[in-house]
């Protein structure tokens, strides 16, 4: 049985409080008939109902795009607090972008704010790269910024009228002619004209339409958000050494993002001694990499295996369709993934347009995505691997390359990072 549905700002863990939220709630809608979550989810019954599995990044920004197509959905997920929980995530213009399209993003929220500079080192401190900020601005006309997954989350939420969320998931999915069948753990049944399943990394939509799994990195990752005014305002950073790296990018002024990484084969036997082997191995680094690590209470650093989902899998069958990580998870270089899960959002409220049937929009979303996922996908991974070298000679290399290549073969490299046409 179904516990509760989700809200945020009170948070109900038994059956009596989730029954008496039930009818309150209920008593609600019948006379309150302008609450946009019902009128969103339960009233156009006009309107294709969909069922958006995952209230992550991806499934809020899916629900935008819902609303501004006027298509009525549901949201649905297993955890308790799907909005909180993460660190930060540093957005590139392409979201930024993609938020604008999706008509949450006319005004940046003030807890947003950008970068100024930022670079690339060695763990010697010596310079490899600059970031091209003015020339990113021009291009795309925004510099990239780093927010508290929390904020986005929420704010995405309040956006599109504070949806309601199912406190439910998806373990199995059939399709049919007529819509789609979601079995979900609570051993309820439902149909639906549509599902957009958000629901993650071991999506289990994903695993039913292709069987793709993830796969494994060869590196380790940390990553925590440290309270300090010594880390210059406005700067992302990362430092590359032998196969461990270390980057951050500020929040706002007192709160610095940052994150860790150091191949799997130098960790020792004893689980316990992984973070303390990270440390020491940072502890040549520059001081400020000490200075986040001593500004971050332990017990709120998390660690990830770096994972993604083999590339190049389908992207839709009928009336199903995958977003964000449930599509194409990838490592975490260069800090993209919910980037393209927000632009996954922008392309399906462009195809989506509540006139043609849910299966030709998202045979047409699978189209304009399939080649930019992979190739992201492929050109990430690609970069963990060069970037957590050991060899010194190799290294060497890398960094002279780098440092000579000319600033159009880079600006053409962001452009291939950063230009999406899946929108427009
Ligand atoms: C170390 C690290 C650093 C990163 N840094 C960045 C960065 O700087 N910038 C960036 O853009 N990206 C970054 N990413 C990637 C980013 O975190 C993800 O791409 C993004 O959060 C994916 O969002 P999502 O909504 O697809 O998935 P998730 O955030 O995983 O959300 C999935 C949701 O689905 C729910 N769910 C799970 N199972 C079910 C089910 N069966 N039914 C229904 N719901 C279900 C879950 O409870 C969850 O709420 C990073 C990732 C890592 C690991």
């Amino acid at each position: 049985m179904r516990t509760f549905f989700y809200m945020p700002e009170r948070m109900f863990s038994t059956l009596a409080q989730a029954v008496s939220v039930w009818l309150m709630f209920a008593k609600l809608v019948l006379m309150v008939d302008d609450q946009a979550n019902w009128i969103g989810s339960e009233v156009c019954d006009m309107q294709p109902r969909v069922a958006i599995l995952g209230a992550g990044i991806a499934g809020l920004a899916a629900a935008a795009a819902c609303e501004i197509r006027h298509i009525s959905y549901q949201l649905f997920d297993p955890s308790e607090a799907p909005l909180v929980g993460g660190a930060a995530l540093t957005l590139w213009p392409n979201a930024l972008i993609a938020l604008a399209q999706l008509g949450v993003l006319s005004q940046p929220p003030d807890w947003m704010h950008f970068i100024q500079q930022g670079d690339v080192r060695t763990d010697e401190d010596a310079s490899l790269y600059a970031l091209p900020l003015a020339w990113l601005e021009r291009r795309y006309g925004y510099k990239p910024t780093c927010v508290r997954r929390v904020d986005l989350a929420h704010w995405l939420w309040k956006s599109i009228g504070k949806p309601s969320i199912c406190r439910d998931g998806c373990t199995a999915i059939t399709s049919r002619p007529d819509g789609v069948i979601v079995q979900f753990a609570s051993g309820e049944r439902e149909r639906f004209d549509g599902v957009i399943a958000a629901d993650g990394i071991h999506s289990v939509a994903r695993r039913q339409l292709s069987g793709r799994t993830e796969r494994g990195a060869h590196y380790t990752a940390w990553r925590g958000i440290a309270t300090t005014t010594e880390i210059e305002a406005a700067t992302m950073r990362e430092y590359w050494g032998p196969g461990v790296r270390f980057g951050y990018a500020s929040i706002h002024p007192v709160a610095v993002y940052w994150f860790a990484t150091l191949n799997n084969h130098m960790l020792p036997m004893d689980e316990q001694q992984w973070w303390p082997k990270v440390v020491e191995r940072l502890g040549a680094f520059p001081r400020e990499v000490q200075t986040c690590l001593g500004a971050t209470p332990a017990a709120e650093i998390l660690r990830h295996a770096v994972r993604d989902v083999t590339p190049g899998g389908p992207l839709m069958r009928d009336n199903l369709v995958l977003v964000g990580d449930a599509a194409h998870a990838i490592t975490p270089n260069l800090g993209l993934g919910a980037c393209l899960a927000l632009e996954d959002a922008a392309a399906l409220a462009v195809c989506i347009d509540g006139e043609k049937p849910l299966k030709v929009a998202f045979q047409q979303y699978a189209v304009r995505r399939r080649r930019r996922v992979a190739r992201i996908a492929h050109l990430t991974r690609g970069l963990g691997t060069v970037t957590q070298w050991e060899n010194a000679q190799l290294s060497a290399a890398r960094n002279r390359a780098i440092r000579t290549v000319p600033s159009g073969m880079t600006h053409l490299a962001w452009r291939i990072l950063l230009d999406n046409e899946s929108t427009f």
